[in-house]
């Protein structure tokens, strides 16, 4: 929650007292450059005994409650017919207003289902920001993302509160050129992650569902990080100030079909799931539950995840729950422009994200400028930041051509109630030097380049050796031990 200090200033308050504590150490420069070295400069192979803050995502990070905690000791792990998957669907229908769940292992294998069984050769999905995951199992399964998002989108420096919208012309145009049938479904992500967890408003969601139904077109809301959009329609579109999350929530839920989410962000888990109130779409999907994940009370999750997650479904509509990352991102960003560092305005959900093609102007997207960024992060911080970029992008499915991507984001996740205040001002004043320094930074190139969703484990190395010289020029202002 923001609370106003008496000289004005606002500060992100934390509405929790924190009893169970994990240890971390600050490994020094030189560790740090062996490290990077041996990941392949890959944020995503460093080990955790190398990392001072962990930064990488929101995904299955989140701190979770004392009663989700409390509510894994009384699991039970019957394989059918599980009173754990009674408990979650009672709070899927409390909270949300959906009567059917489907839970999942996480959220990629909703998409997976999805993608079996509503995406055909030949069809297209237009949706207002793809995912990583989304993207591919579409595509996997004969479909083709269009992304139809507003103007302000891709606009890293935006006073739009909305940049996560659809273009309703645009939305209009594809049904048009594609017709009603080719259209699988239109999707909505709660904070297109993407590109910087901007949210969609109450309006345009009504609009674009409106349009959806009016087509016979199913509505789909990947509803990932819904008590963060929940709580930006709150705060930022006037006419749901005085809702509470909850009811937001369950107006968004009215506008969809399905939706689906991945249980390791909102619900602090790990898992996931999918709902409707529609028995049709329940009973086209149910039976491929089994062939994929697991019987439909449990779907791949652990009896022990599907008892946290029902209590983090109705946990994630607290007002404490839905604004403690928000506020956190909102507080570092602004401490980020105070510096003059690019980040991206305005402050989104899930991550603090920075413009690496305005804080690193001299390196190629071809040559992964937020890869190279990340990883001269982590080299002056020990801070495990994630690549949204260009290496994000799988090449061309057919071409296999390089497809440079729309914004080169530097992902500085911020889980909930993980990090602190001084966390971030630690990170700011890294930041800062090393835009200073930002000359000695250089480009990345593939050693080892996986086929699909090669972010992941793909290896790369630095162009010209750059690691060195920034460690070097680090150690000469902030000692060995730093
Ligand atoms: C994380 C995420 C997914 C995938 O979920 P996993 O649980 O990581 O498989 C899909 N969509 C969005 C918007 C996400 O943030």
């Amino acid at each position: 929650m923001n609370i106003k200090l008496s000289n004005g200033k606002v500060i992100p308050i934390e509405m929790h007292k924190v009893r169970v504590i994990q240890k971390t150490t600050l490994p020094p420069a030189e560790q740090r450059l062996k490290a990077i070295t041996e990941a392949g400069y890959n944020t995503f192979l460093l080990r955790s005994r190398d990392l001072f803050l962990d930064m990488l995502t929101d995904s299955g990070t989140n701190a979770m409650s004392d009663n989700q905690l409390a509510a894994m000791m009384v699991a039970d792990d019957a394989y059918a017919g599980s009173e754990s998957f009674f408990r979650l669907q009672e709070a899927v229908q409390d909270v949300l207003g959906l009567k059917y769940c489907l839970p999942v292992h996480q959220g990629r294998a909703a998409e997976n289902l999805l993608a079996k069984v509503y995406v055909k050769p030949g069809t297209v999905i237009p949706m207002n920001y793809h995912f990583t995951t989304t993207r591919t199992h579409f595509e996997l399964a004969g479909g083709k993302v269009l992304e139809i998002f507003g103007k302000e989108a891709l606009n890293t420096s935006s006073t739009d509160p909305f940049k996560g919208n659809i273009d309703l012309d645009k939305l209009h145009s594809v049904i048009k050129e594609y017709g009603p049938e080719k259209v699988a479904f239109v999707r909505m992500e709660a904070t297109t992650n993407l590109i910087g967890g901007q949210p969609f408003s109450m309006e345009n969601l009504k609009a674009v569902s409106k349009i959806a139904r009016e087509n016979g077109i199913p509505m789909i809301v990947d509803a990932s990080l819904i008590s963060e959009n929940a709580y930006f329609i709150k705060v930022r579109e006037k006419a749901y100030a005085d809702w509470t999350i909850e009811a937001i929530v369950k107006e968004i839920m009215k506008q969809a079909d399905i939706m689906y989410m991945s249980g390791r962000k909102s619900t602090c888990v790990r898992g996931g799931m999918i709902c409707t109130n529609s028995k049709e779409h329940y009973d086209k999907m149910a039976p491929w539950l089994p062939v994929y994940e697991g019987f439909l009370t449990y779907g791949g999750m652990s009896s022990k995840e599907v008892e946290a997650m029902a209590v983090g479904v109705r946990e994630m509509v607290e007002i404490e729950a839905a604004s403690a990352s928000a506020d956190m991102i909102q507080y570092f960003v602004e401490l980020l422009c105070e510096k003059n560092i690019p980040a991206v305005t305005p402050p989104g959900g899930l991550a603090c994200h920075v413009d690496a093609r305005k804080f690193l102007p001299h390196v190629d997207s071809l040559q992964y400028t937020a890869g190279a960024f990340v990883a001269a992060l982590y080299l002056v911080s020990g801070v495990r930041a994630m690549e949204r970029g260009t290496l994000s992008n799988d090449r061309d499915i057919h071409t296999h051509e390089e497809i440079p991507a729309d914004l080169e984001l530097g992902r500085l996740a911020v889980p909930r109630r993980v990090h602190t205040m001084s966390h971030c001002m630690y990170i700011a004043d890294r930041l800062e030097w090393l835009m200073k320094h930002r000359d000695l930074v250089g480009g990345l190139k593939f050693c080892e380049e996986p086929p699909v969703l090669r972010f992941f484990i793909g290896k790369l190395a630095p162009i010209n050796d750059w690691g060195r010289k920034l460690v070097d020029a680090f150690k000469k202002d902030f000692g060995d031990n730093c």
